[in-house]
């Protein structure tokens, strides 16, 4: 033992020896090429990482008296460079990737919520590329608030009196807080005492017994105290699959003097926090210093301002937020959408088509997701694909594919659960499954 560690360490030596220098490294004509596409200071931080990482390595080998990757590797100058290259162009190219979401999982909160609707994204693109009036009246040519572009919709949309919109929702249940909490003290309904991620405490399912919203705003008014609702999910669409969900509207009907929800989740728009109830308790929030500091931004209030127009009218909402799309889609849609996905993996049209024995579509329970109660499921249908050996490292190939994919991984089996997958996106998945298995 002794012995092979000994002999490790003087070929490890040898290689440190071999390793190349930064600054032949940089003599080198490719890495000249690289010189002239990069400021030269982020070219000689990339090659200086690839020297470091391959002396890490040749280290780590050494002490493990094993040969790794970094014990195969060229270490001459010019075998860097090709490196260093690809350390650039990932340091320059955004980090945000675009992912295929095929968890059946329509609001997930790691793969960023809800998609805009179109509406929103040219709103978006208005507001982030030109001048607006987010905070000016054109009429009288002064100053202005931006709550002025919600305010009404909101109000509408609703059915509350005043409403008021944040950054998000746990951004409103802090300035809720702060505005109507009388000398810091706080009385939370047992119901309510729940963690959601992050050390945002709120709510709890299958508690034995909540008491009605009714009777809360009885005690707090007794008291001259403020109920405050944090529903979380915010649905507003009325539609039978959300019944589950703490309606927005029964909330206020039930004395609720603030009402909080976000803007990313069932409501399927960008995301934000808003309020809405009483006009002296969402005037105190607007009142409140940290109001400032909690701010929507534009770029957020843009795609707010076109989701809740969409609202107007609960039909066209329906078509058009992706998120109740997905979720109100029928069976035999989603159902044709995997059939159409196993095609493209078996089909005659695939240079290297999958056997049809390893793929089969199966039935599965897709999930709104995201919500404080993540109650709401709703039947969907799922391709399974059978693999021989790792299904856990092929499912990391395709997370890491272009576009990514995120699927889900039962019985050895990879599930593609189509619920939130898009028509549009069926080819790119069938292409991405492919790559990854053959
Ligand atoms: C999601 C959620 C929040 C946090 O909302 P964000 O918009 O993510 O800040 C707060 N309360 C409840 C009940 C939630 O479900």
């Amino acid at each position: 033992m002794a012995e092979r560690s000994e002999k490790a360490d003087a070929g490890g030596r040898a290689r440190l020896r071999a390793l190349a220098a930064v600054d032949e490294v940089l003599r080198e004509p490719a890495a000249l090429e690289l010189l002239e596409r990069f400021p030269r200071e982020l070219v000689v931080d990339a090659v200086r990482a690839v020297i470091e990482r391959l002396r890490a390595g040749i280290l780590a080998a050494g002490a493990a008296g094993e040969a790794s990757a970094a014990q195969a590797a060229d270490l001459t100058p010019a075998a860097l460079v090709p490196w260093a290259a690809r350390l650039l162009e990932a340091a320059v190219t955004p980090s945000l990737r675009r992912v295929i979401n095929a968890t059946g999982v329509v609001v997930h909160t790691n793969l960023g919520r809800a998609l805009l609707p179109q509406e929103a994204v040219d709103a978006v693109v208005t507001a982030a590329s030109g001048y607006t009036d987010l905070e000016y009246s054109l009429v009288r040519g002064a100053r202005a608030s931006r709550q002025d572009h919600v305010h009404d919709v909101l109000c509408t949309v609703t059915g509350a009196e005043d409403a008021l919109a944040v950054n998000n929702n746990a951004a409103a249940v802090l300035l809720a807080l702060a505005a109507t909490a009388r000398g810091g003290e706080v009385l939370v309904a047992r119901g309510q005492l729940v963690e959601i991620g992050d050390g945002f405490r709120i709510r709890i399912v299958g508690f034995t017994a909540e008491p009605a919203l009714e009777e809360l705003a009885g005690l707090a008014h007794e008291r001259d105290a403020v109920l405050v609702d944090d529903l979380g999910s915010g649905a507003l669409a009325g539609l039978p699959m959300f019944a589950e969900e703490p309606a927005l509207t029964e909330s206020i009907a039930a004395g609720a003097d603030i009402v909080t929800f976000s803007g990313d989740k069932l409501l399927g728009g960008p995301q934000a926090g808003v309020a809405v109830g009483r006009a002296a308790a969402i005037e105190a929030m607007r009142r409140h210093p940290l109001a400032r500091a909690l701010r929507i931004d534009k770029l957020d209030l843009a795609a707010l301002d076109a989701v809740l127009r969409l609202y107007l009218d609960p039909a066209r909402a329906l078509e058009r937020v992706p998120t109740l799309a997905a979720l109100a889609a029928p069976l035999a849609e989603v159902h044709a959408r995997a059939e159409r996905l196993r095609d493209l993996l078996t089909g005659s049209g695939a240079a290297e088509a999958l056997p049809l024995g390893r793929v089969a579509l199966l039935e599965t329970v897709a999930r709104a997701g995201a919500g404080a109660l993540p109650v709401t499921e709703v039947p969907s249908v799922a391709v399974a694909v059978s693999v021989d050996g790792d299904a856990e490292g092929l499912a990391a190939a395709l997370r890491v594919g272009v576009p990514a994919v995120v699927c889900r991984l039962h019985d050895g089996r990879l599930l593609f659960d189509l619920r939130a997958v898009r028509d549009a996106e069926l080819d790119e998945l069938a292409s991405a499954v492919l790559t990854a298995l053959t």
